[in-house]
């Protein structure tokens, strides 16, 4: 054991934090860096001066407790979001970690489960741990797609609080059909389950893929979250959001801290949304890059998912860590999810696509 493993646990560390390694992708310094699922294209530049000017602005005023209710991105969001949603309908938080940690400190905590189905989203056993929400999960089929039998089924032999559907799913890329929502909710009908769809990559979808946005009416325990570190290319500001019924909003304003989205988070977001047809131009080169991959790597005889994200994860990789290592000696960091076989890849720009192609093909 390490001397600073040995310290840790000297301390009166809750006993279900004991063990536990801290999330953490590797943040190396490379070239071309296809790991965390960012949006690799620069902002563009009227973007970055806009969101500049309106900081400055906001800087002027950093003597005050910024807006508690944040009014203004809450208006901003809902309208971006449509489907006839308010700003009664809108939280929002830093980054879409902090909007799940929220809902789970209102819904979730000791005595309550969680419930997701892996391979998914790293962060939600974590959020559990970190609420003392006990986490379990529910199986997928062999090719990690979800039936709405298969996650219903689940969610009655668990009878948990909160479910959480990844869609598109991290790290598999795959959106699920609105039926397995549907079965969700009603299955957890009986346990007033909270249901959670995880929208983090919704925009990159393909054309006609609905989103659980659609059936918030008149589901009062439904939430769809969101963010803008992904399409918008801004995870650097920290911002993720919701929409659900406004009493869920509600719930969540007796857990977040006071002021928690600071001024200047509030005055980047508004900015960013003021301009949201310019952030999300690069989604349809993204959209294109990720389909390049997935028929690149068919070509070259590796199992890509089908992804509506932009990232694509890719079976058929007989020694993923030395093809990881490979592509990081060339300058490409990709990721190793830790599943046998598999790989994930974060689609980039044109250039960048075309470096992690190339090394690839020399290595498989
Ligand atoms: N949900 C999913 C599925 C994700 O992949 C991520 C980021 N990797 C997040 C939520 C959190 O993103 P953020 O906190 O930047 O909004």
């Amino acid at each position: 054991m390490s001397d600073q493993l040995e310290r840790l646990n000297r301390l009166p560390l809750r006993d279900n934090l004991r063990g536990l390694e801290p999330y953490g992708a590797p943040q190396l310094h490379v070239p071309v860096l296809l790991n965390v699922n960012e949006n690799t294209h620069p902002l563009p530049d009227s973007v970055h001066k806009a969101i500049a000017a309106a900081v400055e602005a906001a800087a002027t005023g950093l003597n005050r407790y910024p807006d508690r209710e944040f009014t203004q991105l809450r208006q901003a969001l809902a309208r971006y979001l449509g489907h006839g949603l308010t700003e009664e309908n809108v939280w929002a938080a830093n980054g879409s970690n902090e909007v799940l940690q929220q809902i789970l400190q209102a819904f979730g905590g000791p005595g309550r489960r969680l419930l997701s189905f892996p391979p998914t989203y790293s962060m939600y056993p974590l959020l559990a741990s970190g609420t003392d929400t006990e986490y379990v999960t529910g199986a997928r089929s062999s090719d990690f797609s979800l039936t709405a039998e298969a996650a219903a089924r689940a969610v009655r032999e668990s009878a948990a609080n909160i479910v959480i559907l990844c869609s598109p799913n991290n790290p598999t890329g795959t959106a699920l059909g609105l039926d397995v929502v549907e079965a969700v909710y009603e299955a957890g009908a009986e346990y007033n389950t909270m249901v959670i769809v995880d929208e983090a990559y919704a925009e990159f979808a393909h054309t006609g893929t609905p989103s659980a946005l659609e059936l918030l009416q008149g589901r009062e325990r439904l939430i769809v979250s969101r963010t803008m570190s992904k399409a918008f290319a801004l995870a650097g500001a920290r911002v993720g959001y919701l929409a659900a019924a406004p009493e869920v909003t509600d719930a969540l304003r007796l857990v977040r801290l006071p002021y928690h989205l600071s001024a200047i988070t509030q005055a980047t977001a508004v900015a960013a949304l003021d301009h949201a047809d310019a952030l999300l131009a690069n989604v349809e080169d993204i959209k294109g890059q990720r389909d390049r991959i997935v028929s690149e790597l068919t070509d070259m005889g590796l199992r890509p998912a089908p992804s509506d994200s932009n990232f694509v994860f890719f079976g058929g990789v007989s020694n993923p860590h030395a093809v990881w290592q490979g592509l990081l000696d060339a300058g490409v960091l990709i990721r190793d999810v830790g599943i046998p076989g598999h790989l994930r890849v974060t689609a980039g720009t044109e250039a960048e696509t075309t470096a992690f192609l190339n090394r690839l093909r020399e290595l498989v």
